[in-house]
C-alpha cells in the first residue's frame, strides 16, 4: 500500500518534469521559428542583418547606411544576369557612392562545380579580400553552360593566374585538393537554408528580402526606401 503510493507520487513527479521540459522546449522552438520567419520588429530585422552579413565578403563602405546581400550560385544564369545588368547599376548609383556594402553568400547547390567554385572563392577572400570581387567578375563573364561541370580547379586556377596575378594560385589550387573552404560554403548554405532561400539570386536589402530584385527598379525602390529610414 504504502509502496504504490510512493510510487504514485513519483509518477507524478516525472510528470510534472516532462511537462515542464515540453513548455521549455515548446518556448525554444518558438522563438526560433519567430526568428527564422523574421518577426517584423526593428530589432530583429537588424539582427537578421548582421547575421547574414558577418565574416562576408564585401565591397563598399563599411559606414554604408544600407546592407545588401546576394545569395548566388556562380553556375547560375540568372545571378550572371544579376551580375552582367544589375550589379554595375547598383555599384555606380549606390555602393561607389557610399550609400550601400554589398555581400556576397554562396548557396552552392547546381552541381559539384558549383562547391568548387564557391570553395575558390572563399579561398582568394581568406587569401586576399580585396580580390574577391574580381573573382566574382572573371567567373560571372566566363560562366559556361548549367548541365556542363566547367567550373573545375584547373579551369578556375587558370581563370585566376590569368586574371588575378595578384593571388597566390598554388596556394588557391592546394585549398581546393584539401578542401580547405569546404566547411565555410556549407555554413553559406545552411545560412541560405535557415532563411528559406529556394533561388539564386535572392537579395537581402538591410535584412529583409526583396522581391524581383532581377529588376533594377525593384532593387533602387528598396534601397531608397531603407536610406529614407523607411
Ligand atoms: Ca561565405
Amino acid at each position: 500500500m504504502g509502496n504504490q503510493k510512493k510510487k504514485k507520487g513519483l509518477d507524478m513527479q516525472v510528470i510534472t518534469i516532462v511537462t515542464v521540459l515540453l513548455v521549455v522546449l515548446g518556448l525554444g522552438i518558438y522563438s526560433l521559428v519567430s526568428n527564422l520567419t523574421g518577426s517584423s520588429s526593428a530589432e530583429s530585422v537588424k539582427q537578421n542583418n548582421d547575421v547574414l552579413t558577418k565574416g562576408q565578403p564585401a565591397i563598399g563602405s563599411p559606414d554604408a547606411p544600407v546592407k545588401l546581400v546576394e545569395f548566388g550560385d556562380y553556375k547560375c544564369p540568372s545571378c550572371k544576369m544579376f551580375h552582367d545588368e544589375v550589379y554595375p547599376k547598383l555599384k555606380k548609383d549606390f555602393i561607389d557612392t557610399g550609400k550601400v556594402q554589398m555581400h556576397f553568400v554562396n548557396m552552392a547547390f547546381l552541381g559539384p562545380d558549383s562547391m568548387t567554385a564557391a570553395m575558390a572563392g572563399e579561398s582568394i577572400f581568406k587569401q586576399k579580400p580585396e580580390a574577391f570581387w574580381k573573382f566574382y567578375d572573371i567567373v560571372y563573364q566566363n560562366q559556361q553552360a548549367e548541365d556542363k561541370v566547367w567550373a573545375t580547379p584547373e579551369f578556375l586556377t587558370d581563370l585566376v593566374k590569368k586574371n588575378i596575378p595578384e593571388v597566390d594560385v598554388n596556394k588557391l589550387s592546394q585549398d581546393l585538393k584539401n578542401n580547405t573552404f569546404k566547411s565555410a560554403v556549407d555554413s553559406d548554405n545552411l545560412l541560405a537554408q535557415t532563411h528559406q532561400v529556394n533561388s539564386v539570386p535572392t537579395v537581402y536589402v538591410n535584412g529583409k528580402k526583396v522581391d524581383s530584385s532581377m529588376k533594377y527598379e525593384e532593387l533602387k525602390k528598396a534601397i531608397e526606401k531603407e536610406l529614407q529610414g523607411k
